[in-house]
């Protein structure tokens, strides 16, 4: 008998299917599609599901986070600590912002911002932190808030993985100056298409964020700030409030399927540690010192596995030039670490299946 295979993600509508659809419907029949009623409620709707007093509604996470920066007030010149472990948008925002990205290197076990070396990192034209919730697992935020504090930086969170996430029970985006979140279909609250927000407790940063966002326009056609064009449209955001009342019970299931490859797996594969219960597991990564064996194998079994992410930011072409120290963990976990499949369509079969794989491959034959 040969099993099903496990692809590492499926992001056609499940249960949310109808809602989707009415959703869609909903906006072509009205005829509005930039910056109208259903951005204007989703934005409310997604202000109270992240614990936030406010929401701003953009194109996608990367324009979040530069939004964001500029909102804080980071200009030319500024540096701005980045973590070496993220996804590449996280820096590139820096760069559209105007500042220079700083690279720390990561803690050991959990792979977010390691406090100690992103205090070494600090110069004295540093002016912000990028708090990076990586996986879904909020960063040593009560660590890097201190440093903030007795530095006098700003601190930004990256939420682009970590949708409902909370740190010490605190949700994310509340933390520090703002959240920055990604709509991006992956996500764990995903769009049709491209997507963002930012979320802030300061009306103001969230102000700045709304006229930034639509061409800095202060009254129409009355360009006050340089601006962008990087706003969230209306069919996108309709899907989004389809979706969000679905994102308590999918973050539960993605913890409790978190749990099940805790329990089953076994040997040297070593699932990254939990840190804090508020974990809400974009991913679901492991360690293994034969890492391109065991996607190799896991591959030929036909379970598709990702790496997040193959290159440090500091071996990354793009930013060679701002490339100031090694990040040695970092560069370590890039050759270990390993997604596993996870989302909230996926079975505990599949999860068995998984980590049978594993074991197989472990005990050095095949699965069937
Ligand atoms: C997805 C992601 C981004 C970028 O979001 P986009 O919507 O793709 O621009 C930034 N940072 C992290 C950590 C992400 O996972």
């Amino acid at each position: 008998m040969t099993a099903e295979s496990v692809p590492f993600i499926d992001l056609r509508p499940g249960e949310d299917d109808a809602a989707v659809r009415a959703a869609i419907d909903r906006v072509v029949a009205s005829g509005w599609f930039i910056l109208g009623p259903e951005v204007e409620t989703f934005e409310a709707e997604f202000a109270v599901a992240s614990g936030a007093a406010h929401a701003v509604g953009v194109g996608n996470g990367t324009d979040a986070i530069a939004l964001l920066l500029r909102a804080v007030g980071i200009t030319r010149g500024d540096e701005v600590i980045v973590p070496a472990v993220t996804a590449g948008y996280t820096a590139l925002a820096v760069l559209l912002a105007g500042a220079t990205p700083v690279f720390a290197d990561v803690d050991a076990e959990t792979l977010t911002l390691d406090p100690a070396a992103c205090e070494a990192a600090i110069t004295p034209r540093t002016v912000a932190i990028v708090a990076v919730h990586l996986y879904g697992q909020p960063a040593d935020m009560s660590a890097l808030t201190a440093i903030a504090a007795r530095r006098a930086l700003v601190i930004v969170e990256d939420c682009c993985q970590a949708h409902l996430a909370t740190c010490a029970g605190t949700p994310v985006g509340t933390l520090g100056a703002g959240g920055a979140f990604s709509f991006y279909p992956t996500k764990n609250l995903g769009a049709l298409g491209d997507g963002g927000a930012v979320v802030s407790n300061d009306s103001s940063i969230a102000a700045r964020v709304r006229r930034l966002r639509n061409g800095g326009q202060i009254n129409r056609y009355v360009h006050g700030d340089a601006g962008v064009n990087s706003r969230l449209d209306e069919l996108q955001a309709a899907v989004l409030r389809s979706r969000l009342p679905m994102l308590p019970r999918w973050t539960a299931r993605r913890r409790a399927l978190a749990a099940t490859y805790r329990r089953l797996l076994t040997g040297s594969v070593r699932p990254l540690p939990c840190r804090d219960e508020g974990h809400v597991y974009h991913l679901f990564v492991v360690r293994s010192n034969e890492r391109d064996v065991l996607q190799q194998h896991l591959s030929a079994s036909r379970i598709e596995t990702l790496i997040h992410y193959p290159i440090p930011m500091t071996h990354q072409p793009a930013f060679e030039h701002w490339k100031r120290s090694e990040c040695p963990l970092a560069a370590c976990a890039a050759r270990e670490i390993l997604s596993l499949p996870l989302h909230q369509r996926l079975t505990d079969k599949d999860v068995e299946r998984v980590c049978l794989g594993i074991d197989a491959f472990q005990k050095g034959h095949t699965l069937a």
